[in-house]
């Protein structure tokens, strides 16, 4: 009785939840206009920013201080490039930006930066010596050049006063003064999915989409200067083109499910970044938490327990670990949530849990498998040519299946031609990335 009532539910979640491949001609077609809308200027839910710097030849050289600041993590490293398409990382190391530090005033976030960037220059590095820095910085920015860039709005639960609207440059440069560094100097500010094109493309010249699944989700691509109106003539160091980041996060054409708008009233940039809303780590967990919390107050699951039960501290990274456990007791999937205070649950609802956590994370990766198809056939409708993907995150990394997702709905659209798009994977993109940017700004500026 009670089996029939949950398939029921189920089965009307699944169809809520459903991207059909007539979904996806539609949200292709969508994604286009929206695209075209935005290089021209003329608003639409894709910012389409242009980047000021197009993708490396391989031949840049040097060594450089690379930031890479995601949504999560923060991390320092140095970058050598040995001018043949090889990158090194010479040095890393990682911070955990506490919430207090995302959600403070602005100083407090690039003093913040500016210490790790301390402690990194005196535990790994001549402190004194000459350094030149590339800054990944994983939010929508304005450029105007290479070198500098305003911040239009935090994303991804970031609130920090003060910053929107100033260049982040600047801000970081004023804290390193605060902080005595005086011997690095900040050549180059890119979005994170720029610097992940950036490090595939100084090992391989086919590589011309970078995208991000972590705790937010991104694309950019690189665009035939001729067609991005809203900047005019420009030139971007003798090359034809110029990266654009899609801002692809923010678009919004999509049928969303109940939980979809209750996940969006509560956040705290509601209407905004339903795409990654729907796709990235930072918000899976919390639908699969909204859709629980209604089975038990239906009694669908984990029977006799309160809706508050399973409340905080479900993520992403728990879904994951879910549905990796195969086994029909589903025990290692158990003690994962017993560490979040879900006690005992029976292998009956750890199943079910489970069946939750494929129709949203298999939802995100054919909403994933759409939005790449969409900037693929708009650089070229018929993908005639190799397009090779650069691709970093955790999720993209981690979550079981959601790779594979991707590849079988774009063989469903393409067929054969699919084998024109190569999917890879770029561990620390952003971070590798962002040192090969700030090469090719050097080179760019006669310096190399
Ligand atoms: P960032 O986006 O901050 O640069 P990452 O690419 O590492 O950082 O992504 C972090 C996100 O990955 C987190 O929001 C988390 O939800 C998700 N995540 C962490 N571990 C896993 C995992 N094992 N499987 C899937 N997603 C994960
Ligand atoms: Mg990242």
């Amino acid at each position: 009785m009670n089996e029939m009532k949950i398939n029921s539910y189920l089965r009307v979640l699944r169809r809520s939840f459903d991207i059909t491949y007539r979904d996806i001609e539609a949200i292709i077609a969508d994604f286009h206009a929206e695209m075209a809308r935005g290089l021209k200027g003329e608003g639409g839910s894709l910012k389409m920013l242009p980047a000021f710097v197009d993708v490396a030849r391989g031949s840049e050289s040097g060594t450089f201080i690379a930031l890479d600041l995601g949504g999560t993590n923060f991390r320092v490293l140095q970058v050598s490039l040995n001018g043949k398409g090889r990158a090194k990382v010479e040095h890393t190391e990682k911070f955990v930006i506490p919430k207090s530090v995302m959600r403070g005033t602005g100083a407090g976030l690039f003093n913040f930066i500016a210490r790790s960037i301390q402690r990194f220059l005196i535990g790994h590095v001549d402190p004194k010596g000459k350094r030149r820095l590339g800054f990944a910085f994983s939010f929508p920015i304005r450029q105007e050049h290479i070198a500098s860039g305003i911040l239009i709005n935090w994303t991804k639960g970031f609130t920090a006063t003060g910053v929107v609207g100033g260049d982040v440059v600047k801000l970081l440069g004023r804290s390193l003064e605060d902080y005595g560094i005086r011997n690095v100097e900040i050549t180059a500010l890119a979005n994170d999915t720029v610097g992940t094109l950036a490090a595939k493309s100084y090992e391989d010249p086919t590589c011309d989409i970078g995208v991000i699944f972590g705790t937010g989700t991104n694309a950019c691509y690189r665009e035939r200067l001729a067609n991005i109106k809203k900047i005019g003539p420009r030139a971007c160091g003798g090359s034809k083109r110029m990266i654009i980041n899609i801002e692809w996060g923010n678009f919004n054409g999509f049928m969303t499910s109940e939980f979809d708008r209750m996940l969006d009233e509560s956040s705290n940039n509601p209407g905004k970044q339903i795409m990654e809303k729907m796709i990235s780590g930072m918000y899976l967990g919390e639908l699969v938490r909204l859709v629980i919390s209604d089975m038990i107050r239906k009694k669908l699951i984990f029977k006799g327990r309160k809706a508050g039960f399973f409340r905080d501290g479900f993520t992403t990274e728990h879904m994951s670990q879910i549905e990796d456990d195969r086994s029909r007791g589903m025990k290692m999937a158990g003690r994962y949530l017993e560490t979040i205070g879900v006690k005992k649950a029976n292998a009956d609802d750890l199943r079910v849990l489970k069946r939750v956590c494929r129709v949203v994370s298999r939802r995100a990766a054919r909403i994933s498998a759409a939005s790449l198809a969409a900037v693929v056939t708009w650089m070229d409708p018929g993908v005639r040519r190799r397009h090779t993907v650069g691709i970093d995150g955790t999720l993209y990394e981690r979550y079981p299946g959601f790779r594979r997702t991707i590849r079988s709905v774009l063989g469903g659209l393409f067929g054969e031609r699919k084998k024109n798009i190569r999917l890879v994977h770029a561990k620390d993109g952003s971070g590798i990335g962002v040192a090969v940017v700030a090469a090719v700004a050097a080179r760019n500026a006669g310096q190399n």
